[in-house]
């Protein structure tokens, strides 16, 4: 598996971006902690000591019906996905406040909510805090997150875990897709960049849409330029196709010869935040029944 990623404005993305996470196929469970690893801070928000068990309960409104193709359709009208963030920080680098993470979830419900992804929101269910420098900068190949993540995952399969670190050089996020659950529960979940986060000192990708992109592919969104010009691509209808990921907000530019415009303003495209403005309903349609088939919590 390798990282899905945004590439920073310095270092050209890489290419073979979207998929998972991790290049070793077996989730190392290690209940060893590491010496220099610490939790040292862990609390509850209000919310979560009112809504204690939520990650248990059905967090899905809506129906399910079997379509005329046998497929499972999803009509799913309110998506509330628990958040439990993890700040992995090494000594005072990589520190973020509670105002941050606050203004984070906001601006994913911004995002969300201003698109045909409306059905999804996300509510802050706790934040802890990890001191440890080797997780603090490993790059998204790095096997130290089969260490990191079943150390500090939180919730089923509809908990949004979203650790925050360096992810190391040319990376501002990767995340897991939903298929990927099933085999790796305990390493699902979106790593973004601690400088992306609202106020973050990262200029043009710090208002917190790297992490709407990255929650993007955790609800199961491929890149629009995935495949370049030809193949199934992002398997979604209403997104051009693209050869290359758009890194600058040109509008007009055709995408692989057609009459269609390049997606630049798509939450899944690489440019900058001001730019990343939409998803479609295309995307909305793939998202849902990702939901449906890999997410959607067992009923009590
Ligand atoms: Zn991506």
């Amino acid at each position: 598996m390798t990282a899905s990623s945004v590439g920073t404005p310095l270092t050209p993305p890489p290419r073979a971006a979207c998929q998972t996470q991790t290049p070793d196929d077996e989730v190392k469970v290690d209940n060893d902690t590491p010496a220099e690893s610490k939790v040292v801070k862990e609390k509850e928000s209000e919310q979560d000591k009112l809504k204690k068990d939520s990650d248990n309960q059905q967090g899905t409104s809506g129906e399910l019906t079997t379509g005329a193709d046998g497929q499972v359709q999803a009509r799913l009208t309110d998506v509330r996905i628990p958040v439990h963030v993890h700040v992995i920080r090494s000594a005072e680098a990589g520190k973020v406040s509670a105002d941050q993470i606050k203004q984070q979830i906001e601006q994913l419900n911004k995002d969300f909510g201003a698109s045909p992804l409306s059905m999804f929101t996300f509510q802050l269910m706790g934040t802890d805090e990890t001191d440890n420098s080797s997780w603090f900068t490993a790059p998204p190949t790095s096997s130290v997150y089969n260490e990191m993540k079943p150390k500090l995952r939180k919730g089923d399969k509809n908990a949004l875990n979203l650790y925050l670190n360096d992810v190391g050089e040319g990376y501002l996020g990767f995340a897991t897709f939903p298929a990927d659950y099933r085999a790796k529960p305990q390493l699902d979940g979106v790593v973004v960049k601690y400088t992306t986060l609202p106020g973050g000192s990262l200029t043009g990708y710090n208002t917190g849409k790297i992490a709407t992109h990255e929650i993007g592919h955790w609800l199961g969104l491929y890149h629009p330029f995935q495949g370049g010009c030809t193949g199934p691509g992002d398997e979604v209808d209403d997104t051009p196709a693209e050869a290359d990921p758009a890194t600058e907000c040109t509008e007009g530019v055709k995408s692989c010869g057609s009459d269609s415009d390049i997606p630049v303003h798509n939450h899944m495209n690489y440019t900058p935040d001001n730019c990343r403005t939409e998803f479609t309903p295309g995307q909305a349609k793939r998202a849902e029944n990702q939901w449906a088939a890999y997410r959607q919590p067992t009923a009590a």
